[in-house]
């Protein structure tokens, strides 16, 4: 059993009860046995990043503390997708979702299997999940280059914060 350590999922949703479905992919990832959710990003509102026409998204991120392996990690993620009404195969690729969840980062590993990459290979460019993450882990560092994320120039790329706060 390795020890638990810090993993960082992006959170996003653009249809239906938006904050809504945040908000309870975070109650359903607190009530997994061997996951303890440490803290949650503000909430941005961020225009979709490719795909057909579609409502802007709601993004943040989670900080959790498990020892679960990565896999495991990912196949609850697509379970509480699931449990929240997220239909896959997905009607549309990268159309609306009521809920996506995406393993962004875990502390110290790289992960390159099919179906799985760690850390997420868009982490890099997308600001919607970057400045989350570095809400929640300001001293997150890529594993594979050593590079704090922080320094990356798509941190600095201007994000709205929900409610205007
Ligand atoms: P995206 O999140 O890029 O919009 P999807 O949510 O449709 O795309 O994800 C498609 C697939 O990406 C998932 O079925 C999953 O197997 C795969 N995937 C690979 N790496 C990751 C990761 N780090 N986190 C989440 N899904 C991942
Ligand atoms: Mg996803």
């Amino acid at each position: 059993m390795q020890r638990a350590r810090r993993v960082v999922l992006g959170l996003g949703s653009n249809l239906g009860d938006r904050a809504g479905n945040l908000a309870l992919a975070v109650t359903h990832l607190g009530a997994e046995r061997g996951i303890v959710v440490l803290a949650r990003s503000p909430i941005y509102v961020t225009p979709p990043a490719g795909g057909p026409p579609q409502g802007d998204y709601l993004n943040a991120a989670a900080l959790l503390s498990t020892a679960l392996p990565a896999r495991e990690i990912l196949t609850r993620t697509l379970a509480i997708e699931h449990a929240l009404g997220r239909v896959r195969p997905d009607p549309v690729r990268w159309g609306p979702r009521t809920i996506d969840l995406d393993l962004l980062w875990i502390e110290g590993e790289v992960i390159d299997e099919p179906g799985l990459t760690v850390p997420h290979p868009r982490l890099g460019e997308r600001a919607f999940a970057l400045r989350p993450l570095l809400d929640v882990a300001p001293d997150a560092v890529d594993p594979r280059t050593g590079e704090r994320f922080a320094d990356l120039p798509a941190a600095r790329a201007p994000l709205v914060r929900a409610g205007g706060t």
